[in-house]
């Protein structure tokens, strides 16, 4: 874990000293006047490294810093962004302090598989990343005092190529942490603070990385140290590859070694969040503490599950581990030793009615965790109904799973031009005041004609983007004309934008649109009105039906019948989503319900006035008004073919409505019908969808009474939480 900090970069000059430190902390990719301030130190070289001030500042021209620093009106600003920077380390001024003050000093512990932060830190693959980095971010914007964990990843995730036939490969490249906010956690003589984590009978040491994420920290678990056996040293290098017996191994360490690595740290959490099923050996973890210490197995459950907190994301079968029985007893054993139980009294939490040999990640968490939630409100039904079995003698209404619909922060995922025009209508405080309805629908008094021009001006910042994009690919690596083609070199600048990007996985539908390719060949290349497809995203690399899908969205971007209407965009990540779902005109959706569990890539769309067509699945169910976009219906009855339903009516909508909208044009070219679908999408989207609803939710109906439960625990001498009577 050799590491050089961005503090040590010589050329920064004196008076710019904290550039390193704002560098270092992630709250500059969400403070307007942060990103403002290192876009101004030079323009291209910020364009080239994708945002990345670490890598800007080490390769920026000495001179140009030297610059900065002797212009009055930039020191200033930077004086500015430097204090805002401290008052959200200091935590002032917060909801959380404001509304819960005497909770300020007990900690939140969130442990997730992975965190998508930034694009310069590749930890995360999708979704459920991009919420835990969000709900961080948010976490830090409103004083709640969490701490993350999870896994450093230092090959990442994969980087998605695609072969000339449309076939997915997955290439790998190491990451830099020099070139990245993380640095390593150390003890005070600055040695690597380490902890041992047993597994399949061999101790393993782990180390750990810190990145900042505003107020929070985030530590990351690794064990690629010189200490570790061969084989050991590989099990944090990538995120979601290789087979269950490795996903064991890794789920093994971000429980235990994550709880282990805080009480090392000091930090002695009083609610703990396991975010999705990989987490749930932190429960465990702290199962075993508490026998240790000497509470019966009784009390020790009712203790934990006091202090826990599920959040379940997928209704997807798949998407649950479950581990064999004797998997699993080799790798995590012998800990039930410790707590004096026997092997198959630990195993049984896990246990799952359909397959008595395994267990199951997600029936341990929930018979850990006196609080359970699904990530939307159609998705709480679904979850309800699918583990109606662990309380038996309940009814599906009374199975105590909740939901807490997922929101996405704000301030990543606006643009600022847009910020920049609600500052001019709302008042520059919108900001701080956007839990108040008024602060929303002041946006139905903004000109439509301004509205329109902010999203202009973004449709064509992400044109150029993809232009720039391909072209780097051509001269790179492509010698075929019809890949430049396909990846979008001949969009439109007028046409309408349509963007569809997620992960591939089937139920997703993405090639849902092509079920009769004549049809929407005849849509796209209608020479007065055309229309445009954009895609993105990577498969799982072990999902071949999900490669398939692409390969087929692939050629279709490739076929000169489509007239270049329809484009891919390779490797998918945050940058890419960024200029996206700011850049393009309707955002497509189109999961097969109810298989969804939220989706929050239409939020951030939303947010930045791009109205969606979707399912009613996931978030759409209750996000749908009328007026801030189109849904497709579910099918009237189960023998329907589904498929077949939902592409009807997508194209029915496409043509009938969405279509004759958006070009629909004023005199002076100002689509007022279309206009109007953005700003209900922006104000649905801002009012209800946001990381700060999310947040205050969780605050308010989990980690208060979990925090509250430990203080009483504590006072007690024992937990009495026993507040939902999940079985074993
Ligand atoms: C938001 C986002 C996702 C998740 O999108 P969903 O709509 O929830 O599927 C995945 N990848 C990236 C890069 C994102 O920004």
């Amino acid at each position: 874990m050799l590491h050089r900090a961005a503090n040590e970069i010589p050329t920064i000059p004196d008076r710019l000293r904290d550039l390193a430190t704002l560098a270092s902390n992630l709250w500059w990719s969400w403070s307007r006047e942060g990103r403002g301030l290192f876009r101004e130190i030079d323009l291209l070289v910020w364009r080239q490294t994708r945002h990345n001030p670490i890598e800007m500042l080490r390769r920026v021209d000495p001179e140009r810093l030297a610059e900065c620093a002797n212009d009055p009106a930039f020191v200033d600003r930077y004086d500015q962004v430097m204090a805002e920077l401290r008052a959200t380390l200091d935590r002032q001024h917060t909801w959380f302090g404001t509304t819960q003050g005497d909770l300020a000093d007990r900690t939140i512990a969130y442990f997730c598989a992975e965190f998508g932060l930034h694009t310069s830190v590749p930890i995360y693959s999708g979704g459920l990343g991009l919420l835990a980095g969000d709900h961080c971010k948010t976490a830090s914007d409103l004083g709640v005092p969490l701490v993350g964990v999870g896994l450093m990843y230092t090959r990442g995730y994969f980087d998605q190529r695609v072969g000339p036939s449309g076939w997915q490969e997955d290439s790998d490249e190491a990451l830099d942490p020099a070139l990245t906010p993380l640095v390593p956690v150390l003890d005070a003589d600055g040695a690597p603070a380490l902890v041992t984590v047993r597994a399949f009978g061999r101790d393993i040491a782990v180390g750990a990385w810190k990145v900042m994420a505003g107020a929070v920290p985030i530590y990351l678990l690794d064990t690629d140290l010189d200490r570790n056996d061969p084989d050991d040293r590989g099990l944090t290098h990538r995120l979601y590859a290789g087979g269950p017996d490795l996903r064991l191994r890794q789920e093994w360490l971000l429980g235990a070694g994550g709880v282990r690595l805080l009480r090392r740290l000091g930090i002695h959490p009083a609610a703990w969040h396991a975010n999705e099923g990989h987490a749930t050996f932190m429960l465990v973890e702290r199962l075993r503490e508490s026998m240790v210490d000497g509470m019966t197995w009784d009390d020790a459950l009712a203790s934990v599950r006091a202090t826990s907190v599920f959040t379940t994301h997928t209704p997807v079968a798949a998407g649950h581990d479950q581990f064999a029985h004797d998997e699993t007893a080799d790798c995590i054993g012998p800990v039930w030793e410790e707590m004096g139980v026997d092997r198959d009294t630990l195993l049984s939490i896990g246990n799952h009615p359909e397959d008595g040999q395994v267990f199951h990640m997600t029936a341990a968490a929930i018979r850990l965790s006196g609080h359970v939630n699904g990530v939307s409100r159609l998705h709480g039904a679904v979850t309800r109904d699918v583990w109606h079995h662990v309380w038996p003698d309940r009814d599906r209404e009374n199975v105590p799973i909740r939901h807490v619909t997922n929101g996405v922060h704000l301030a990543t995922w606006m643009a600022n031009p847009m910020m920049d025009l609600l500052d001019g209508v709302i008042g520059p405080d919108w900001g701080t005041r956007r839990h108040e309805p008024d602060v929303w629908r002041g946006i139905f008094q903004l000109d439509d004609e301004a509205l329109w021009n902010v999203h202009q001006w973004l449709k064509q910042e992400f044109l150029e983007y993809v232009r720039e994009d391909t072209r780097r690919r051509w001269r790179d690596r492509w010698p075929e004309p019809a890949r430049v083609a396909g990846a979008g070199v001949l969009l439109g600048p007028h046409a309408l934008t349509i963007g569809f990007a997620r992960r591939f996985a089937t139920y997703k539908r993405a090639d849902l649109p092509f079920r009769d390719a004549d049809r929407l060949r005849r849509l796209l290349t209608d020479p007065r009105r055309p229309v445009q497809l954009v895609f993105a995203g990577k498969a799982h690399p072990a999902d071949d039906p999900g490669k398939h899908v692409l390969q087929r969205v692939y050629q279709y971007a490739s076929d000169p019948a489509f007239e270049g209407r329809v484009t891919f965009l390779e490797d998918y990540e945050m940058h890419v989503a960024h200029r996206l779902v700011q850049g393009v005109d309707l955002w497509l959706n189109l999961p097969r319900p109810p298989l969804e569990a939220c989706g929050t890539s239409g939020m951030k769309a939303a947010l930045n006035g791009v109205p969606q067509l979707g399912t009613l699945d996931g978030w759409w169910a209750e996000g749908f008004t009328g007026s801030n976009g189109w849904a497709i219906p579910r099918v009237p009855t189960e023998n329907d073919d589904v498929d077949a339903h939902d592409a009807e009516h997508m194209y029915r909508v496409l043509e009938e409505e969405i279509v004759p909208a958006f070009y629909d044009r004023r005199e002076d070219g100002v689509p007022s019908r279309w206009v109007d679908y953005m700003k209900h999408a922006l104000v649905e989207a801002g009012q209800h969808f946001s990381g700060q609803a999310m947040m205050q939710q969780y605050v308010q109906d989990y980690y208060v009474p979990c925090m509250s439960s430990a203080r009483h625990a504590w006072s007690m001498g024992r937990a009495d939480g026993n507040r939902n009577s999940a079985g074993g």
